[in-house]
């Protein structure tokens, strides 16, 4: 739980949240003087999700790894995506959407492999996506922008 560690270290105490995070499912929360928040995504424990309305919209950009290639696409629904695309690991998201991917695929043209969204593992690549990663489980990282998103919505 590096999320979790590093809320501790800054502030608050890490411990088992009343309930469940309405955004994320998350069962681990930071206790602050104020009250409790996620400690994946950040949702503040209690504040309403409209259950309602539809989930906002996050666009990413997804680098799938699978043996010694990588896939980068773009989807607002990653896991619905990533079940039906072969793969070992998700290596990194970004916020982002088509323009956002049409850029990477640029950018990494010398590595991709024809027509397709599969580009060669080359060392500008694996240090692009170690940049992109920034260090945080993917999940971690998506989990917040969908709080985020959730809280702006209001
Ligand atoms: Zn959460």
């Amino acid at each position: 739980m590096v999320a979790a560690e590093w809320a501790a270290s800054e502030y608050g105490t890490v411990d088992v949240l009343p309930g469940p995070c309405a955004v994320c499912g998350s069962r681990t929360g930071v206790r602050h003087p104020s009250g409790w928040v996620c400690a994946v995504c950040e949702w503040r424990f209690g504040d309403i999700v409209d259950g309602d309305l539809p989930p906002p919209r996050v666009d990413v950009v997804y680098y799938l790894g699978y043996a010694d290639r990588i896939k980068i696409g773009t989807t607002a629904n990653p896991r619905q995506r990533f079940a039906a695309i072969r793969h070992d690991d998700l290596l990194a998201l970004e916020r982002g959407d088509r323009s956002v991917e049409r850029h990477r695929h640029a950018q990494f043209a010398d590595e991709r492999f024809g027509k397709t969204e599969w580009f060669a593992v080359s060392p500008a690549l694996t240090a692009h996506v170690e940049a992109v990663r920034g260090g945080v489980e993917p999940w971690t990282r998506h989990a917040r922008w969908m709080s985020e998103a959730f809280a702006l919505r209001g």
